[in-house]
C-alpha cells in the first residue's frame, strides 16, 4: 500500500465485535449496545494522544439487506451513546460492498484507510489497529500498524497472528499505553 505521512496517530477500531455487541446485519439503532469498558477504553486512547476511526464492513447494504440510511442511524445512535460516556470519534468509514463487488474498501483492503489517512492527516506507521476478525488484523498488517485481536465478538476463534491478542478493548489500551511510544506532538 502507498504509505501517507500524515501527521496523527490513529487507532483503527473495528466496530461488531470490538466497540459494540456483534449482532448479525445489525440495521436497527435501538440495539445498539456497547460492549462493557468501550467508552472509558476509548477515553484513555484518546489521553494517549490516537485519533479514534471506526472502519467496518457493511455488506448488508450491498446485499439489499437494508440501505446505507440504516447504517447511518446506527452509527448516529453509537455516536450518541458514546457522547454519554465523555467521547467523541473522528471518523467512521464503511464499505458498503459485497465480497463479490471487490471494490477496494471492503476489509482487509486498505481504501477505508488510505481515505481517512488522506481526510484526517493520518500516519499509518504510528496507528494500531483493533478488531475480532482476522480482516481486520490482515488490514492493519498490510498497512503497517500494530495489529491486536480482542477476544470479543469473533476474536476468540479466528485464525490469524496479530501482534498480540487481548481480552477487549480496555485491555487494547493498557496494551497500547505500555507498548506505544508516540511522538510528543
Ligand atoms: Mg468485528
Ligand atoms: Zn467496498
Amino acid at each position: 500500500m502507498p504509505m501517507f505521512h500524515g501527521r496523527h496517530p490513529c487507532v483503527f477500531l473495528d466496530r461488531d465485535g470490538t466497540l459494540i455487541i456483534e449482532k448479525h446485519y445489525l440495521c436497527d439503532p435501538t440495539a445498539v449496545e456497547l460492549l462493557p469498558g468501550t467508552g472509558a477504553a476509548l477515553c484513555r486512547l484518546r489521553d494517549l494522544g490516537y485519533r479514534l476511526v471506526i472502519v467496518t464492513n457493511q455488506s448488508g447494504v450491498g446485499r439489499g439487506l437494508f440501505k446505507q440510511s440504516a447504517v447511518d442511524a446506527v452509527h448516529a445512535r453509537l455516536a450518541a451513546l458514546l457522547a454519554s460516556a465523555g467521547v467523541r470519534l473522528d471518523g467512521i468509514y464503511s464499505c458498503p460492498h459485497r465480497p463479490e463487488d471487490r471494490c477496494a474498501c471492503r476489509k482487509p483492503a486498505t481504501g477505508l484507510i488510505e481515505r481517512a489517512c488522506a481526510e484526517l492527516d493520518l500516519d499509518p506507521g504510528l496507528s494500531a489497529m483493533v478488531g475480532d476478525k482476522a480482516c481486520d488484523i490482515e488490514l492493519g498488517a498490510r498497512c503497517g500498524m500494530a495489529t491486536i485481536l480482542v477476544q470479543t465478538g469473533y476474536g476468540a476463534t479466528e485464525a490469524c497472528v496479530p501482534d498480540v491478542v487481548v481480552a477487549d478493548l480496555a485491555a487494547a489500551a493498557a496494551w497500547l499505553a505500555t507498548h506505544r511510544e508516540l511522538p510528543v506532538p
